[in-house]
C-alpha cells in the first residue's frame, strides 16, 4: 500500500504524547499508556495520538472498532479496497452470506469466498444533530437515510443469477456502535487538535455505549457532496448557539470516511471549548 496516495491512506501524522488517557483521565497505571490511531488502522487511518488511552478504555474502543471493521458489511469491501489489517490472518477467507431464497421468503444461507462476495459499503445520511438544532434529545436519528457504494456491481448481479435469489441480506447496521466510533474518531482528532486541557467532552457516554441518545450529538450533511481526492477528510469548526449569550463555544468535527467514494459527510458536537484564547 502507498501511504503517500491520499485516495487510499491518511497521510502519516504523529502527534505530541498526551500523557493521561483522554477517555478515563487515567495515568494507565502500571500498564501505562497505548497510542491511538484516530482514525481506525484497518481503515488505513494513519493519524496517531501517542500516550493517550489506557488498557481498559483501548479495550472498549477496539472493542466497537472491531465489530465494525469485523462484519459481513465491511470485510468485503476492505479486502477489495486492500485496506490494511493489524491481523496476520484476515480470519477465515469464506463469509457467511445469508439469503431470501424463494418468493416464499425462505429464508437459506450460503458460504462463499471474499473474492466472489459483492464489495458494498453501507451507511447513514443524517440530518444536523439535535444540540445544533435546538431540539430535545431522542433515541432517533432524524431524516437518516440509507447510503450505500457497489464497488462491483457485476457481482451482485452474478450473485442474483447464481442464488436465485430476490432478496440478500448483509450483516445489520448497528448504529449505536457505528456513533460510538464516530465520536470516538471525532474527539480523538480534536484533543490531537486542541490539547486535552482545552476541551469538555460530551460524547464520553457516546464512547462508552452509555448514550441512549447519540443524534443528539451526532449527525450529518443532509446533502451528499461529489467524491473527493481524499479517502478520509477531518476538520474543525467551532460553534457558537443563537442566543447563548454566555459566549460559550462549541467544537464540530466535521468527519467524511470514505470522502473518495462520495460517502455522507458526519458532524460531531464534541464538547466545549475551553481556554478561549487557544
Ligand atoms: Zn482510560
Amino acid at each position: 500500500m502507498n501511504k503517500n496516495n491520499p485516495l487510499i491512506a491518511t497521510p502519516q501524522t504523529t502527534y505530541p504524547p498526551v500523557g493521561i488517557c483522554i477517555y478515563c483521565g487515567s495515568d494507565g497505571g502500571k500498564d501505562g499508556l497505548r497510542k491511538e490511531h484516530i482514525i481506525p488502522y484497518g481503515l488505513n487511518g494513519n493519524f496517531i495520538l501517542p500516550k493517550s488511552s489506557c488498557k481498559k478504555c483501548e479495550a472498549v474502543t477496539s472493542a466497537f472498532e472491531g465489530y465494525y471493521l469485523g462484519n459481513m458489511m465491511m470485510k468485503p469491501i476492505r479486502h477489495s479496497l486492500r485496506m490494511q489489517s493489524s491481523k496476520k490472518h484476515v480470519g477465515r477467507k469464506d463469509l457467511l452470506l445469508p439469503y431470501i431464497k424463494t418468493e416464499r421468503f425462505y429464508a437459506d444461507k450460503a458460504f462463499m469466498p471474499i473474492e466472489e462476495y459483492p464489495s458494498t459499503l453501507f451507511l447513514y445520511q443524517l440530518g444536523p444533530a439535535d444540540f445544533i438544532e435546538g431540539l430535545a434529545p431522542s433515541t432517533d436519528f432524524r431524516e437518516s437515510r440509507a447510503w450505500s457504494y457497489s464497488h462491483d456491481p457485476q457481482k451482485q448481479e452474478k450473485l442474483f443469477q447464481v442464488l436465485g435469489a430476490r432478496r440478500i441480506y448483509l450483516a445489520a447496521f448497528n448504529a449505536m456502535k457505528f456513533s460510538s466510533m464516530l465520536a470516538k474518531i471525532a474527539y480523538a482528532f480534536a484533543v490531537a487538535d486542541l490539547g486535552y486541557k482545552n476541551i469538555r467532552p460530551f460524547v464520553l457516554d457516546t464512547i462508552f455505549e452509555k448514550d441512549k441518545t447519540p443524534s443528539y450529538w451526532i449527525g450529518g450533511n443532509k446533502e451528499l457532496a461529489p467524491p473527493t481526492d481524499f479517502l478520509h477528510q477531518m476538520r474543525i469548526e467551532y460553534i457558537r448557539k443563537p442566543l447563548d449569550f454566555d459566549g460559550r463555544v462549541y467544537i464540530l468535527v466535521h468527519l467524511r470516511l470514505f470522502a473518495n467514494l462520495g460517502a455522507p459527510e458526519y458532524h460531531v458536537v464534541v464538547g466545549e471549548k475551553l481556554n478561549a484564547n487557544v
